[in-house]
C-alpha cells in the first residue's frame, strides 16, 4: 500500500450498529488493509426479551468480537448502560480520550437525529468531543490532538429536521453478503430479540442457511429504500452508467463541528469514490 494504513474509529451506541449502519465501509477499508476499530458505548444490557445481565453482556461481548473478527477489525464494548445512555461529561471524556489515544483519521457515528436514545445521546456526545479533543485543558491526562479528525454520520432513515446529506456515496454492493455474515454473528439479536420486538419472531427458520437467507432478505428490504432514495447522488457520484448498476450504497454525511472534508482528505479517505 503507498500511503500510510488509516485509522478508522467507529463509535456507535450498541453492539450490531456498526455492522447495521456502516458495514460495507468498515469491510472496504479492511480490504484496503486500514486499521478499523468499532467502539460500542454500552453494553448491550437491554437488548432482550428473555436474557439479560451479566449473562446477556457476555454474550453480546462475544457476538461483538465474532462480527468484527469477520473483517479483521479491533472491537471494544463499554460497560455504559443500554437503553439509559446520557451524554454526560462522563461518556464525553471517556470519548475524547479514546479519540486521542486512538489517533483516527476518521470518525464514524450516530447522527444527532434518530430514533433511539442511545443513538442520539453518542451522536450528542461524540460531537461534544469534537473540538475539545484539541484543548489540553481537558482530560489532561491524555496528550491532545493538534488536528480533529474527520468526523462522519453513518447512514440513517430518518427525514426530521432533515433528511442525512448524502456528502459521501459509497458503493457496498460487493461487500453486502459480508455485512450480512457479520451481522449473523449477532445471534441474539439478529434471530431472537429484534424479531420478537417486531411481532415476527414465528418467521425465524430454525435452520443455520435459512436464518442466514432470511436475513440476507430482511437486511435488503431494510436498505432498499435508502438505495432508492439517495438514486439521483448515486448517479451524480457514479455517473449514469455505473449509477444504474449499483445495488447497494452507504451514504455519509460530514459533520460540521469536526475537520472539514477538503478535496485532499476526500481523495486520502475515499479513494475508491469517484
Ligand atoms: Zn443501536
Amino acid at each position: 500500500m503507498a500511503q500510510q494504513p488509516l485509522r478508522i474509529l467507529v463509535i456507535v451506541a450498541h453492539p450490531d450498529d456498526a455492522e447495521f449502519h456502516c458495514g460495507g465501509l468498515m469491510a472496504i477499508y479492511r480490504e484496503l488493509g486500514h486499521t478499523v476499530k468499532i467502539v460500542t458505548v454500552t453494553n448491550g444490557e437491554s437488548g432482550h426479551h428473555e436474557q439479560s445481565g451479566p449473562a446477556l453482556t457476555a454474550r453480546r461481548r462475544a457476538e461483538a468480537a465474532a462480527a468484527a473478527k469477520v473483517i479483521g477489525a479491533a472491537a471494544e464494548v463499554w460497560d455504559f448502560p443500554d437503553g439509559r445512555l446520557q451524554p454526560t461529561l462522563e461518556v464525553r471524556f471517556r470519548i475524547i480520550a479514546e479519540i486521542r489515544s486512538f489517533a483516527p483519521d476518521l470518525v464514524l457515528t450516530h447522527r444527532n437525529n434518530d430514533y433511539h436514545p442511545d443513538h442520539r445521546a453518542v451522536g450528542d456526545a461524540v460531537r461534544d468531543a469534537s473540538y475539545m479533543v484539541t484543548v489540553p485543558a481537558i482530560v489532561s491526562d491524555v496528550p491532545v490532538l493538534r488536528k480533529d479528525p474527520v468526523v462522519a454520520f453513518v447512514p440513517d432513515r430518518f427525514t426530521k429536521p432533515y433528511p442525512l446529506q448524502a456528502d459521501v456515496v459509497v458503493d457496498v454492493t460487493k461487500q453486502f453478503d459480508k455485512i450480512v455474515e457479520m451481522l449473523a454473528c449477532h445471534k441474539s439479536q439478529m434471530f431472537e430479540w429484534l424479531p420478537f420486538n417486531q411481532n415476527e419472531l414465528s418467521e425465524v427458520p430454525l435452520g443455520e442457511a435459512g436464518r442466514r437467507h432470511w436475513l440476507h432478505d430482511k437486511y435488503a428490504a431494510r436498505q432498499r429504500p435508502q438505495v432508492e432514495r439517495y438514486r439521483r447522488e448515486i448517479t451524480s457520484t457514479y455517473g449514469a452508467d455505473l449509477g444504474k448498476k449499483i445495488e447497494w450504497v452507504e451514504v455519509y454525511e460530514i459533520s460540521e463541528y469536526a475537520a472539514p472534508l477538503t478535496a485532499e482528505l476526500r481523495a486520502r479517505l475515499f479513494p475508491f469514490v469517484p
